[in-house]
């Protein structure tokens, strides 16, 4: 595999090669279960559900995704509720896996939960302690960010001017204010360990070092998130693995998404401006929001409006529609070998809006195509392409009768026709070629045959 990423630590573009032949290890970054995701929280599932899909055609992998089920956040959304923490995570830990699930993210192989790992994070931050990196204050455990010299490189900050210009506020017990909490003192009403620095809970960066160590390794080769994690989140992952694991690298490839935004404001749950992915679910199939999200590169910003999901199901409709008339067995697709122009573009550090226009192009041809056999194999293989997207998963006729309901439901279309029927037949012309306009102004052409008159949606101002 030719795979290409854009590494943030190096910050350019690099040829993938996995720590171990023909097994690649990843992890990223999940929910913090206090709430209902955002589409905005969906990007990073998607993106990087869509690159394990791609390695998996050609390694061995094994993708963590994490559960933060131990926050501040879910503490305070706990007394906000009068609910119990773990009925907030378990009902949110839910709620992300269904929601994800509908969007075509396939499981992880691996969950971890913040709160099965208590022991191996105090495991790390006693060996942090015993290494010089960290130090006890005031019952709370802090990483000495001057001990470690390449503190700063992931984000490109520097250490100094972040000192200078800190507006941290600094607590008193720590040494310098960009010292970061390991471990921090509970009070009994909050969730909390015994642990050698009295009963406590983990700082959430500490949580990701220890789990990704736990079941990947020291060094895994893929660690992934959303861009605001790169500072402090992965600066601060990156120092306390380090120095645990005496300087050894922790990731191989540091891969990060740009953000989703709505009227050019990042969307996030602390502003308020979010669209949830449950509520969105309600009225647009779940494919139909990744193509959304797929639409544009990973690392650019993807501004959200009202046309977003309108033009990802137009052009849903439109591949639907090439492969619907033509006739594939389940083995036929299952051995189908996916365009090779789309995993040209995946391979190159994803680039999904290159490869829509790839699956476009075959959609085109196909129509035109009037060869069967050309036709079969041109469809098998945009069906295949499709799986590596995690597209094209409904079956053709459950798309048009239930999924394609923007402006005019498949059941209106049908009664439309039915009445154009009717028309032609008592010769009412003029009645029948004002159903045909109609339906075209609602974006569905339709083909009269000897078996019938068929329909399908087609995009607004593309040619077929
Ligand atoms: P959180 O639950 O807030 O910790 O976020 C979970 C994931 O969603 C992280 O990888 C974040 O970087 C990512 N994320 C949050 N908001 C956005 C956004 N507006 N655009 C893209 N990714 C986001
Ligand atoms: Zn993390």
């Amino acid at each position: 595999m030719a795979l290409k990423i854009h590494d943030t630590l190096r910050g350019d573009k690099v040829p993938f090669e996995p720590l171990v032949d023909g097994e690649v290890t990843m992890y990223l970054c999940g929910p913090t279960v206090y709430n209902y995701a955002h589409i905005g929280n969906a990007r990073p599932a998607v993106v990087f559900d869509l690159l394990a899909r791609l390695l998996r055609r050609a390694y061995k992998v094994t993708f963590a995704r994490n559960i933060t089920d131990v926050d501040d956040k879910i503490n305070a959304a706990a007394v906000a509720s009068g609910k119990t923490i773990q009925e907030i995570t378990g009902r949110y830990i839910k709620a992300y896996n269904d929601d994800m699930s509908a969007l075509g993210v396939l499981p992880p192989d691996i969950e971890p939960h913040a709160t099965q790992h208590i022991a191996e994070m105090i495991s790390m931050v006693k060996s942090l302690i015993e290494s010089g990196n960290a130090y006890v204050a005031e019952g709370h455990v802090l990483f000495d960010v001057s001990s470690y010299e390449d503190y700063g490189r992931l984000s490109k900050r520097n250490l100094r001017e972040m000192i200078a210009g800190s507006r941290v506020e600094v607590a008193p017990y720590k040494r310098s204010p960009q010292d970061f909490v390991l471990w921090k003192p509970s009070t009994p009403e909050l969730p909390g360990w015994d642990s050698p620095w009295g009963r406590g809970r983990p700082g959430w960066h500490l949580e990701c070092s220890a789990m990704a160590e736990k079941h990947l390794g020291r060094t895994i080769d893929i660690h992934g998130g959303g861009l605001d994690l790169v500072f402090p989140h992965h600066e601060n992952e990156l120092a306390q693995s380090r120095c645990a694991h005496n300087g050894e690298p922790f990731a191989r490839y540091w891969m990060h998404n740009g953000f989703l935004s709505m009227d050019s404001t990042k969307m996030s749950k602390s502003l308020g401006n979010v669209l949830l992915v449950h509520e969105l679910l309600e009225s647009v199939p779940g494919e139909v929001i990744r193509l959304a999200l797929l639409s544009a590169h990973y690392r650019q910003p993807l501004d959200w409006s009202g046309d977003t999901l309108t033009s990802a199901r137009r052009m849903l409709d439109r591949l639907y529609g090439a492969v619907r008339d033509v006739d594939i067995g389940a083995s036929e697709r299952s051995n189908a070998v996916p365009l090779p122009a789309v995993i040209e573009a995946l391979e190159d550090d994803l680039n999904s809006p290159k490869a829509m226009a790839e699956m476009f192009s075959a959609a085109k041809e196909l129509n035109k195509s009037t060869d069967a056999a050309d036709r079969k194999a041109l469809a098998a293989s945009l069906l295949a392409a499709g799986d590596v997207l995690g597209l094209l998963q409904w079956s053709v006729e459950e798309w048009f009768a239930g999924a394609s309901s923007d402006g005019m439901s498949a059941d209106e279309i049908e009664a439309l026709l039915v009445e154009r029927e009717e028309a032609r037949a008592g010769r009412d012309f003029a009645r029948a070629d004002a159903i045909r306009d109609e339906l075209a102004a609602a974006g569905v052409t339709i083909e009269d045959s000897a078996e019938g008159t068929r329909w399908r949606r087609v995009e607004k101002d593309q040619d077929e």
